[in-house]
């Protein structure tokens, strides 16, 4: 079967979050099953672009109401990536250092979306099924239905998977006219809630819908920013599909970016070494547990809930544990972080930014993994602290249930309910309780090591959607 993956950011070109890091591995898994896999993506300025070779297969133009901006299809030549990498080269929009974030990212990802159809219509075959990531590409499945120069793809099945449904890219009806022509008389399938809502536009138009994981296309029938009722409404064609995680990136006893490999046979030695390396470098005490977070400080993430829970946990601990926070976002969330340095000097330390390699290194080095989410669609880093010996720490929701269980109903992690300091503190005094009987500790870390999570498992459950929609056709 030949499919397209078409997103905003694919792991190691580029990458924002956990997005990337699904599109970077479940295509090479698909690929390696036996089908013609293609990730298509805009090509921004990064270090993947400068340092690989790529060739032009494809040039247009892209009219975006009154404006036009020049595109060009590049290749990736290895293939190393194991699947076929194309990236989508508009200059004026996306020669930037950043993925998102940027005022015109409405006429950017429009662009984008109209650009890889025009070069997927040109080709001599036409793809048997393309799989669209997040709202970024939200716009796809309706332009393909229903835009005229796009009719050779209407009866193209088209699945729209939804890795955080928070995010919604709306914009107004004055940018209609950016659309390629389509009947008007379809106008109202791009409305939702008196804008054009392009995940919305993706959930009435695709084939099928997918989430990330079960749990959270439960969660989405009665909290999903606004779409409740339309989730509700496509229930018949939705599927949870837990993520899944490239164990060859994430391998422990391989793991380049760590100080120490380690497996099954020798982790407590091997994570006591990459501990020493994380407390070295951070003014830790080795001998105490280490509590990590890693993410984006939001307040989906419960990264609001941090400064407090760290000060109080510190405070009511003090010296018996370190905790370690890699991550950014809301500003006033790293202000407040940073603002404990130094009433916790020895135990505390953050670190404010993106940095992939200490991701892993704490990932190896840390005793607890904090996810206090009060959104989690799937959640990856709970998957890689578990392959590496680490046990999360989390809020039962979304994929973060159908992932960690208690290790008081003999399970993987510790769990609390609520997005509370109250809750946080007590699961970290727990930990703190476990972390003395090494025994259990132990246990609790083989259990998590052994967890099967590979892409290599879940693979099949998105070709077998693919079947079901093309067997619609
Ligand atoms: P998200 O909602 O951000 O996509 P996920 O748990 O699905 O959350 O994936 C997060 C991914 O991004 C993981 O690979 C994690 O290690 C990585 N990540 C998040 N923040 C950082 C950071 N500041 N530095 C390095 N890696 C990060």
């Amino acid at each position: 079967m030949e499919i397209f993956h078409i997103s905003a950011e694919c792991y190691p070109v580029a990458k924002v979050g956990g997005l990337a890091d699904v599109v970077g591995a479940l295509p090479k898994y698909q690929n390696n099953a036996g089908h013609r896999v293609r990730v298509v993506m805009p090509c921004y300025d990064t270090k993947f672009r400068k340092e690989n070779e790529f060739e032009c297969v494809h040039w247009g133009h892209v009219k975006l109401g009154n404006f036009n901006f020049p595109f060009n299809i590049l290749k990736e030549q290895t293939d190393k990536l194991e699947f076929e990498l194309y990236l989508v080269e508009i200059p004026e929009l996306f020669d930037r250092k950043e993925v998102y974030g940027y005022e015109d990212d409405i006429e950017r990802f429009l662009s984008f979306q109209i650009a890889a159809l025009d070069w997927i219509i040109g080709r001599n075959e036409i793809p048997d099924v393309i799989n669209c990531h997040d709202h970024h590409t939200g716009l796809i499945p309706f332009m393909m239905l229903y835009c005229d120069k796009y009719q050779k793809l209407q009866n193209t099945p088209s699945m729209i998977t939804i890795h955080n449904g928070l995010y919604q890219g709306q914009f107004g009806f004055d940018k209609l006219y950016y659309l390629p022509e389509f009947d008007l008389a379809h106008v109202k399938v791009l409305e939702w809630d008196n804008c054009i809502n392009s995940l919305a536009v993706a959930i009435k138009c695709a084939w099928a819908v997918t989430t990330v994981s079960p749990n959270y296309l439960n969660e989405i029938n009665y909290s999903a920013n606004g779409l409740e009722s339309l989730f509700n409404l496509v229930r018949y064609k939705s599927k949870g599909i837990l993520n899944g995680i490239d164990v060859e990136v994430w391998d422990p006893a391989t793991d380049a970016m760590l100080e120490k490999n380690y497996s099954l046979k020798n982790f407590e030695k091997g994570k006591q070494e990459n501990k020493e390396k994380l407390c070295n470098l951070f003014n830790l005490d080795p001998s105490k547990p280490l509590f990590s977070f890693i993410g984006r400080l939001l307040e989906e993430k419960g990264g609001d809930l941090l400064p407090h829970a760290s000060a109080l946990a510190l405070s009511e601990n003090f010296q018996e544990l370190n905790i370690l926070i890699l991550g950014s976002g809301n500003a006033v969330i790293e202000t407040q972080l940073n603002s404990l340095l130094s009433d916790y000097k020895g135990n505390y330390n953050t670190f404010i930014g993106y940095n992939e390699e200490l991701a892993h290194l704490i990932y190896a080095g840390s005793d607890f993994l904090l996810m206090p989410s009060r959104v989690e669609p799937c959640g990856l880093n709970q998957m890689y602290s578990l392959r590496y010996g680490t046990i999360p720490i989390v809020r039962r929701t979304g994929g973060l249930k159908d992932t960690v269980i208690d290790f008081g109903d003999d399970g993987n992690g510790i769990c609390h309910d609520q997005a509370s300091v109250g809750d946080i503190c007590y699961s970290i005094q727990r930990a703190v309780d476990l972390y003395d009987d090494k025994k259990s500790l132990n246990k609790i870390r083989e259990i998590g090591m052994k967890t099967d999570h590979s892409w290599g498992r879940v693979c099949q459950e998105y070709i077998d959607i693919y079947n079901l929609i093309i067997s619609k056709k």
